[in-house]
């Protein structure tokens, strides 16, 4: 009797933990007990293609052709297939012609907008407004599911330290709790509420997991990185992703975490992602990074990758060719279990189940909604208010700005202020360049009087994608058509920073000075004239050290999309009141970096500062803008900090801000936490709550948050959360680097 108890309590627990059949469950069933491994193994497989079917059908690497292959059903998905023509003639192939008439996915890199291009995702995060950016995703879903996509490579929640790395741009910046919540508004705007409706397209979190952390900013390079700072710093954004937006795909990072390569790695891929958190989408890989492997050292060939890879739990092999040429072979000769493949397919099939494709394998495929909503007014709108909201004022003396829109005199200075390309920032597609409202034209909108000089060109020879940007570094035959501008003005606006496609992937750079002679211009022209607004355009922070120290204001302006002009101009005329705050801190000099607010201390006290940090002999260790950090042409003034524990555990923590100028402006109320002292040694300060609110000139608000174990707690180096009692210290101000202070006791 007693063991028949047993074994009832037994079954009962074992039926606990099994998740709910579902409907899509039933169907999947069916349709693999169907499936021969090659179709199976199909569906594991993604080919790119940016061919014309009208062309000859390509053959590429050693796939043999890619469209037989897609008859045969030994393609599962595509990327880089655009426009409805295009994407409804591929479904054709793989709905008609292949024996099960299982529809493709088809992906797409929309990173920031389609069409009409919002701007790059580090911008965005400077908003610090997550409905904006929720609206951001959401216009970028409409016009790419109008363009026949149904799958999104983004978000990118990827946190870094390191602004050398190019694709800082695609990121949220260097902390993880508000990545964390940017990376959920992000997948909620591409997924929606209902991801089989028509205009609603699946999201991926990547690059899992550490890409963030390339040693010495170099893309692709070695991450080498602690468990605590996998479980606390790089993991939360995408752990978000998964259980607080239900993000439907991950795709695998380049690197190595702990030795083996990511796209291998089952401590990520099958430990916590498909089971501490119970991820029940896909996994795609990055471009041929299962191929990369062999170059890595971990597998010996393309059929290991295929072990290897599977095994781990990479579910989706995107352009390496491992899975269509040596998977069933692998399976067949046992070294990878067929099960291993089903779990696969059911999690491919269930996306596709999800966004609709079997009911109607065409639904994103309408040329009337193509014409329709791409570059619509509403999505103009939506890109032109995120737009404003991105960009921070990062100096203002002399109440220079906002500048009168009458203002006699006016220049306009620099080869990116006339520049309709730069500012789309990097990841949009060919075909869409020189699409943004220059800087120049949005400020001509507003001043007549306004005279535009180049001064230096930034790059000499043409620009792709593919190669190198060459820089000019010796022709300074504008300059002196510039001085005389400024001369015969009274104020100059110059307009400096980064080509587009100097941040990106593979965009690193060593140096993040202004590049080119676009500083010994600055200088020269802050002889002549020293009444200048310097507008940033760039797409990760720059170090400007000179600029900071002389020139009276300066504008953060990143690479704003396709309204940067008529942004800029709202907020440099007054119009629009700015309230970004930047999202990474700006190193005084290349050296800096890594420089982050959220670091340890160290045990050795510092000589002016009660936080010891390691110092420079010549250069200070203070970051030139630190995190959080953003000014307004209101001035807010925070008072009565208050804390209480409203019950065992959770604290209410209360603030005024006041706005005592006479111009209304939105303020971020930033709180920062820090546990004095645990079992795993906590960083300095912590972001743990933050509020964006308009407050009226003249006019104080009170502003609250709540404080729980899950904002006190961390994880250790297994990856288990503790949150342990002790003194915490808690401010609450403008920036990570500002605020009223107080403590409380977490008993
Ligand atoms: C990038 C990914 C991107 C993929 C497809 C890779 O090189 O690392 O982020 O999604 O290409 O374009």
């Amino acid at each position: 009797f007693a063991g028949a108890a047993i074994l009832l309590l037994f079954s009962a627990c074992q039926q606990q933990q099994q998740k709910p059949v579902d409907d899509i469950d039933r169907k999947i069933t069916e349709l693999l007990s169907k499936m021969t491994l090659e179709e199976k193994v199909g569906q594991m497989n993604q080919y790119t293609g940016f061919y014309d079917l009208t062309g000859p059908a390509p053959s590429e690497g050693n796939a043999k052709n890619k469209y037989e292959h897609i008859k045969q059903g030994l393609v599962g998905s595509m990327l880089n297939v655009r426009g409805v023509e295009n994407v409804r003639k591929m479904q054709q192939l793989a709905v008609d012609s292949s024996r099960l008439g299982i529809p493709m996915i088809f992906g797409f890199d929309v990173i920031h907008g389609h069409k009409t291009l919002s701007p790059i995702p580090l911008a965005e995060s400077a908003s610090w407004d997550l409905q904006a950016i929720e609206k951001s995703a959401r216009v970028a879903a409409i016009e790419a599911s109008a363009e026949g996509l149904n799958w999104t490579f983004a978000p990118m929640v990827d946190v870094s330290h390191d602004p050398r790395w190019g694709r800082v741009m695609e990121g949220a910046g260097e902390d993880p709790f508000l990545g964390s919540k940017i990376a959920i508004a992000r997948v909620k705007g591409f997924q929606g509420d209902d991801l089989s409706a028509d205009n609603t397209i699946a999201a991926c979190a990547k690059h899992w997991a550490g890409y963030g952390f390339v040693e010495g900013g170099r893309d692709y390079n070695t991450v080498d990185v602690s468990s605590t700072t996998l479980y606390n710093v790089i993991f939360p954004p995408f752990k978000a992703a998964v259980e607080e937006a239900n993000v439907r795909t991950f795709m695998n990072a380049f690197n190595i975490i702990n030795g083996v390569p990511s796209t291998g790695n089952s401590f990520l891929l099958r430990d916590v992602l498909k089971g501490d958190w119970d991820f029940t989408g896909f996994v795609v890989s990055d471009w041929s990074s299962g191929a990369e492997m062999i170059n890595h050292g971990y597998a010996r060939d393309l059929e290991q990758v295929a072990e290897l890879a599977a095994n781990a739990g990479s579910d989706m092999d995107m352009e390496s060719y491992a899975y269509v040429l040596h998977l069933v072979d692998v399976v067949k000769a046992g070294k990878v279990k067929e099960s291993v493949v089903d779990d696969a397919v059911r999690r491919i099939l269930r996306v596709k189940y999800e966004l609709g494709l079997f009911d109607d394998p065409y639904r994103y495929c309408s040329e009337e909604r193509e014409k329709k909503e791409i570059y619509s007014p509403d999505h103009l709108a939506a890109a032109l208010d995120m737009a404003k909201k991105s960009i921070v004022l990062l100096k203002n003396e002399n109440g220079l700005l906002p500048l009168s829109k009458t203002q006699k005199k006016l220049a306009i200075i620099g080869t990116l202020a006339n520049d309709k390309n730069s500012p789309l920032g990097n990841w949009r597609m060919a075909g869409d360049e020189n699409t943004a409202v220059s800087v120049l034209e949005g400020l001509e909108k507003y001043n007549a009087d306004l005279k535009y000089a180049e001064g230096v060109k930034l790059v000499t020879g043409p620009e792709a994608f593919a190669t190198e940007l060459e820089i000019n570094t010796t022709d300074r035959s504008k300059f002196a058509e510039a001085i005389n501008l400024a001369k015969q003005s009274e104020v100059v606006v110059m307009v400096l920073g980064e080509n587009g496609l100097q941040t990106g992937e593979a965009r690193s750079r060593a140096d993040l000075g202004l590049p080119g002679l676009q500083e010994e211009l600055l200088e020269a022209v802050y002889k002549v004239n020293p009444n200048i607004v310097l507008v940033l355009m760039n797409g990760r922070p720059l170090t400007i050290e000179w600029a900071h120290n002389h020139i009276p204001a300066i504008v953060e302006a990143w690479q704003l999309g396709t309204e940067t002009g008529n942004a800029l101009a709202q907020v440099l005329f007054g119009d629009y009141n700015p309230s970004g705050k930047l999202p990474m801190t700006f190193p005084r000099s290349s050296a800096h970096i890594p420089v982050y607010y959220n670091h340890f201390n160290t045990g050795r006290p510092g000589p002016k500062t009660e936080v010891f940090w390691p110092h420079y002999m010549d250069e200070s260790y203070i970051p030139l803008y630190p995190f959080g950090f953003g000014l307004s042409y209101s001035t807010f003034e925070y008072s009565g900090l208050e804390v209480h524990e409203v019950e065992p555990g959770k604290f209410e923590v209360t603030v005024q801000v006041s706005n005592v100028s006479a111009v209304d402006g939105e303020e971020v109320v930033q709180l920062y936490i820090r546990d004095r002292v645990a079992s795993i040694v906590r960083p300095v300060k912590e972001l743990k709550g933050f509020e964006k609110r308009m407050i009226k000139a003249g006019e104080t608000i009170a502003v609250s948050f709540v404080l729980t174990q899950k904002e006190l707690g961390f994880y250790n180096g297994e990856g288990k959360f503790l949150a342990e009692p002790g003194d915490f210290d808690l401010w609450v101000g403008p920036s990570s680097a500002e605020g009223l202070h107080t403590s409380f006791e977490l008993k």
